[in-house]
């Protein structure tokens, strides 16, 4: 069968791929761009994802990449063509401290983040409950908060993409498995479910599925897939705006616009693709819920839902060229709902041009875990 062609094909239509491919075609090069995707539309680890986007990170590296993808998420409405906006709810984040040592630390972190523009603040307990009065004062000494942090409709921030994408020229094809890929000369042949497609360069953004589509080129990807757990409640009457994080128990809680309320917690699973529920989850991240509000524990558990993630050892990106020539890797380590709009930018630059001057470039390299300069992030949930 004669391959198809394409000047840049990137795997994977999740907020990396198409966030990359919208980029690419926003530099107007002329090249032909294809993006396929295994899936359906959101069907994927964007889809299932808690929708937080924060600048309260640790190390300098992380607070700078989101303030820069939450200048984009403010202003996607007018950059991707998309009127009625992505659902931006621009209330904050919490950071619960639970104890006087805690506070000291997300006292440094806000230090940092100050020095770079960040408008993070440390609260009183009672200054937190003022803000989220159902909060149990016993949880906490103190808090964080920025209220630039929010979240973002995951399947809004897709549409925008998938409609910007469409209108830049390129082509989206869903219901497309890329089962394997070969270098041919100065090009690379993905072998597919729907027949060859032949690129100059590839882009993959599969996810925790990278590796197994790279490692028969001879690249091992320290990449593993590890679930991740979250609930949603009812609709309720607006009650709390910012997001709520205890970050010692990886507890995310967030009230959608329309009243439900998402509950994510994080925990060290067995390394695992499946999209199972784990029976131990509900009652866990429940009673954390009802612990943390408790004038809320009347609300029911709408349905609860789990999906792998990436996982790195220390749970930053891997970005850049691979060593196969015209082949380029964008996998996230878990927080790659809020750093598609600028790692989607850095990629189209590294595809198009073979660089770019953007510092996470040069710090999530596949190398460094080679060499052992890891960059473990301190907030991760
Ligand atoms: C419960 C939960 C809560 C989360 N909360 C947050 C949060 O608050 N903030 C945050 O930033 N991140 C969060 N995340 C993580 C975030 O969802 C992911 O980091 C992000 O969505 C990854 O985006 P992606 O485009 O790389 O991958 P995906 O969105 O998973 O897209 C990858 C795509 O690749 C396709 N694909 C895979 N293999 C192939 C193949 N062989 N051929 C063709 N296509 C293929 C898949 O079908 C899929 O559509 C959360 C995740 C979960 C599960």
């Amino acid at each position: 069968m004669s391959a198809e062609t394409t000047d840049i094909l990137v795997i994977g239509a999740g907020a990396y791929g198409l966030s990359a491919a919208w980029w690419m075609g926003e530099r107007a090069t002329g090249a032909r761009i294809m993006v396929l995707d295994a899936g359906d539309f959101g069907a994927n680890g964007t889809g299932s994802c808690g929708a937080g986007v924060r600048m309260q990170w640790g190390l300098e590296l992380s607070i700078g990449l989101m303030t820069e993808s939450i200048a984009f998420f403010e202003d996607a409405a007018r950059r991707l063509d998309y009127p009625d906006g992505i659902e931006f709810k621009q209330e904050g984040y919490l950071m619960l401290a639970r104890d006087a040592d805690m506070l000291a630390d997300f006292q440094a972190n806000v230090d940092r983040q100050n020095a770079l523009g960040v408008p993070s603040r440390i609260l009183s307990a009672d200054e937190a409950l003022k803000i989220v009065p159902e909060l149990n004062p016993d949880l906490l000494v103190g808090a964080t908060f920025c209220p630039k942090d929010g979240t973002v409709s995951p399947f809004l921030w897709l549409d925008a993409l998938l409609r910007a994408v469409g209108r830049a020229g390129a082509e989206v094809r869903f219901g497309t498995t890329v089962t394997g890929l070969e270098q041919k000369g100065a090009t690379i042949v993905a072998q597919t479910t729907k027949g060859p497609v032949e690129a100059a360069k590839v882009l993959v953004c599969t996810d925790w599925a990278a590796p197994r589509l790279l490692a028969p080129m001879g690249i091992e990807l320290p990449i593993e897939a590890m679930p991740n757990e979250a609930m949603v409640s009812e609709p309720w009457r607006p009650t709390f705006g910012p997001c709520l994080v205890r970050i010692e128990h990886g507890l995310f809680i967030n009230q959608l616009p329309r009243g439900s309320i998402v509950a994510v917690v994080t925990r060290e699973l067995p390394k695992s693709e499946s999209t199972a529920n784990h029976a131990d989850w509900l009652p866990l991240g429940a009673g954390l819920f009802v612990e943390t509000l408790p004038a809320l524990a009347h609300l029911n558990i709408v349905r609860n839902w789990s999906h792998p993630v990436s996982i790195t050892s220390d749970m930053q990106p891997i970005l850049g060229e691979m060593a196969v020539p015209g082949l380029f890797l964008a996998v996230s380590a878990y927080k790659g709902f809020m750093t598609s709009p600028v790692v989607g930018r850095i990629m189209a630059d590294v595809v198009i041009d073979g660089r770019s001057d953007h510092p996470a470039l040069a710090a999530f390299t596949l190398d460094r875990f080679a060499t052992g300069e890891l960059i473990p992030e301190p907030m991760v949930i």
